[in-house]
């Protein structure tokens, strides 16, 4: 069989292995990595309903990361996987108002991020060691406000390897900065910039393309990675709890094999929902992805229109990680619809970097079509934290209530009664002041953690430790920077 390895969406003809693409990030093209083609699960779903989330894990990931050896990618996902998640089972499949939420967020940094940030650090270490490499390993993180700490936790005081975070002053919530700000650790740096997270992405983006820099920093022992979504070691990670919750639900006797879901993701970057678009061409029964976005709405009007337009007001949400105008990932799925044509896509980003929009053909818009899209209003999210709260007493982050509100909507609209899942992104603690005012009306307080005592009372859930350690955890980082500084930022961290 051809064995698997990574092109680039730039430029097809460049081949790495999948250690290499870990490592790298990013391709030296600007271009994003893929697999040469999508492996097939080998695997029956009925022999998986019978394995754990770290079987599972195997039998997906040994499919990508073709260049690890069997021990090697056990060690990673044993060594990820185990009691930093505060449930043995690492993900919950909670049934709720009509809908299955998938909560992954009981990770050490109660969002999402944590499925495959817990992984990367050991996926980096591990490539770094095949592949004969020295150098330190600094890692560059722009974060709308869950992958910064979520990569801090990762990457804190992992050996041969320093990360600097980036993230939107004013951008995040309270909670998502002090997380951040508060992170111990030699090799962790958390800068705040004065703009959006498109800027961060954009200003890292433009970090790493910079030979120069690159150059320099090679000369003093160090080299660059991503531990942001483009990295494939975060993609293939992500597929796995999407079989997970297929054969999980098959265990349990709610679906027959062979029965297809519904998908239903909050999106920003388009990074979780690429990982269930995989899923389905890996053989995993899909019927729909449904991608629900807030007012930063973008994704679905280009799903609407074939029109992909971020010329438009940047709004600051009650959902921020979803605050975004340039979701990097969709760019392998243009890649993918366009026939894997490497020109055609480059000329379509070449549009977005100059024009800030691009528009693909029939052809490929046609082959969109298990995705719908969706977006959920700022009173539409808290109206249904509300609602779910009201009739089943559960209660979701605002992330989560925008996919809940897009979903309820899509089945009013098509009568489509497909088994759905939702994936749940966000610990509702880590946007307590948004979700309590949501399910209390007459909440008073403007101390934060009194807010989360609260929420805890009202929800019944017990306040997750990642809370508890920041209420009274020193700041480590308070500098703010221009995005024009970000360069030197990095400079003086590295010095
Ligand atoms: C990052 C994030 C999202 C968006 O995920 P993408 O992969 O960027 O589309 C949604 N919800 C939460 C809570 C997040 O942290």
């Amino acid at each position: 069989m051809e064995e698997l390895m990574y092109k680039s969406t730039r430029d097809s003809s460049l081949r790495v292995t999948a250690s290499k693409a870990v490592l790298q990030g990013l391709s030296e093209d600007g271009g994003l990595f893929l697999p040469t083609f999508i492996p097939k699960l080998d695997v029956p779903l009925k022999e998986l309903s019978a394995m754990d989330y770290r079987g599972v894990a195997y039998e997906v990931m040994k499919l990508f990361l073709t260049d690890y050896t069997e021990d090697e990618l056990k060690h990673c996902i044993a060594s990820a996987y185990d009691e930093k998640f505060d449930t043995e089972g690492i993900v919950e499949l909670v049934y709720a108002g009509g809908a299955y939420y998938l909560e992954l967020f009981h990770g050490k940094t109660i969002a999402f991020k944590d499925m495959a940030l817990s992984i990367l650090p050991h996926l980096m270490i591990t490539a770094a060691k095949k592949n004969d490499i020295e150098d330190e390993i600094v890692i560059l993180t722009a974060t709308s406000g869950d992958t910064g700490k979520a990569a801090l936790a990762g990457f804190d005081s992992v050996p041969g390897t320093k990360i600097i975070v980036f993230y939107p002053k004013g951008g995040v919530s309270f909670i998502q900065e002090r997380q951040m700000v508060t992170q111990p650790g030699a090799n962790t740096c958390v800068i705040g910039i004065k703009g959006n997270f498109d800027d961060a992405q954009t200003g890292v983006k433009n970090l790493f393309a910079n030979k120069e820099l690159k150059k320099e920093l090679s000369e003093r022992g160090y080299r660059f990675s991503s531990a942001n979504s483009i990295n494939i070691g975060r993609l293939v990670p992500q597929i796995v709890y999407y079989v997970y919750a297929y054969v999980k639900l098959l265990s349990e006797g709610k679906i027959a094999e062979g029965d297809k879901l519904n998908f239903t993701v909050p999106t920003g970057n388009f990074g979780n929902i690429l990982a269930a678009y995989i899923a389905g061409e890996m053989g995993l029964p899909i019927n729909k992805l449904i991608c629900a976005s807030n007012e930063n709405k973008v994704l679905y009007d280009f799903f609407k229109t074939g029109v992909y337009d971020r010329n438009r007001d940047f709004k600051l949400t009650n959902s921020p990680s979803m605050d975004i105008l340039i979701s990097s990932n969709l760019e392998r799925l243009i890649y993918l619809i366009a026939g894997e044509d490497d020109v055609k896509n480059k000329e379509l980003m070449e549009n977005l970097k100059n024009e800030g929009r691009y528009e693909i053909t029939p052809e490929m818009k046609a082959k969109l079509d298990r995705f719908v899209g969706g977006f959920a209003t700022e009173n539409d999210t808290l109206k249904s934290i509300n609602r779910l709260y009201e009739d089943t007493g559960y209660v979701i982050d605002t992330h989560t209530a925008v996919a809940s509100f897009v979903y309820g909507d899509y089945k009013k609209k098509t009568g489509d009664l497909t088994k759905t899942v939702i994936a749940s992104t966000a610990s509702p603690y880590k946007f307590t002041p948004n979700v309590l005012r949501a399910i209390d009306h007459d909440v008073q307080s403007d101390d934060p953690f009194a807010l989360v005592d609260r929420l805890s009372e009202m929800s019944r859930t017990k306040i997750p430790a990642a809370v508890e350690e920041i209420r009274n955890a020193p700041i480590k980082h308070d500098k703010v920077i221009e995005i024009s500084e970000m360069q030197q930022a990095v400079l003086d961290f590295l010095k």
